[in-house]
């Protein structure tokens, strides 16, 4: 069965398309087929993916607007190991443009249809908002990763998304879950971070992963090179840990599925 993850914060430079070019190229490493879709206008996960935005005749923008199919627009990340369906600028006037359009948050949903078969799972990574495009990733997903940096202000943000989540679950799509709190440019020497690390732990349990991500150059570096860091160097500390994140999915699920 084919599972759909969204990775959303409606905060900017938390580590969302870190962690979805990553999981992407993880996942793909352990044999799963996965495709990447690209819910940001900034087009950095399609960059990540050594794809140029900029070359690009359709994106997601199309696809979300009825112009195209998933099966014209996605490419194979550069090196081959996931799909992409790319976005770029374009994508930012598809929120205008859908608003008066019939079913404008399930779009997303109904264009993955036909392709979902072909995939083990779908990575949506969503835009720095709250916004339409964010709630067809909510609508589309049938679990949510949330990354978020271990600072002051990372639970006030969350307040708004877990109800933006609660509302999609009461209106749109009674399936979606939190699959869990990633904390993410992790420095253990920061008390700070140390203690906003315990807290997310006693409110949220076991919605915690395991797998922390810590701050790592070579994260930072990897899009320039127009590849995912675990393929750009593997054995670095932010990619062991993507890689650990992988593994840990993987297991949840296979945790999940046994006691079903
Ligand atoms: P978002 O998609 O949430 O806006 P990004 O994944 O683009 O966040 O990350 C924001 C910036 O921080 C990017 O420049 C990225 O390369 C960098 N970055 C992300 N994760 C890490 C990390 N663990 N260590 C160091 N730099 C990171
Ligand atoms: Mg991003």
């Amino acid at each position: 069965m084919t599972r759909i993850i969204a990775i959303a914060n409606q905060k900017g430079g938390v580590g969302k398309t870190t962690t979805a070019v990553n999981l992407a190229a993880g996942l793909a490493r352990s044999g799963r087929r996965v495709l990447l879709a690209d819910l940001d206008p900034q087009g950095n996960a399609t960059m990540g993916s050594g794809i140029d935005k900029r070359a690009l005749r359709f994106t997601v923008y199309h696809v979300l607007l009825g112009l195209s199919a998933v099966q014209n627009v996605r490419m194979r990340a550069d090196g081959g190991t996931y799909d992409v369906l790319p976005a770029n600028r374009d994508l930012a006037g598809a929120e205008v443009e859908m608003v008066d359009l019939e079913n404008r948050e399930t779009r997303l949903k109904s264009a993955l249809a036909p392709v979902a078969a072909e995939y083990d799972l779908i990575l949506l990574d969503c835009p720095p908002a709250l916004n339409l495009l964010t709630v067809n990733g909510l609508v589309a997903a049938e679990s949510v990763i949330i990354p978020m940096q271990c600072e002051y202000y990372a639970l006030e943000g969350l307040t708004d998304l877990i109800n933006t989540i609660k509302k999609v679950r009461a209106h749109l799509n009674p399936r979606i879950q939190i699959d869990g709190l990633l904390r993410t440019m992790f420095d253990p020497r920061n008390t700070l971070a140390q203690q906003v690390s315990a807290d997310l732990q006693q409110h949220f349990g076991d919605k915690v992963y395991e797998t922390i991500i810590p701050r790592n150059i070579r994260l930072a570096e990897a899009p320039s090179y127009g590849k995912p860091s675990i393929e750009f160097d593997p054995a670095c500390k932010g990619s062991q840990a993507y890689l650990a994140l992988a593994e840990e999915l993987l297991c949840r699920e296979a945790a999940t599925h046994a006691a079903a």
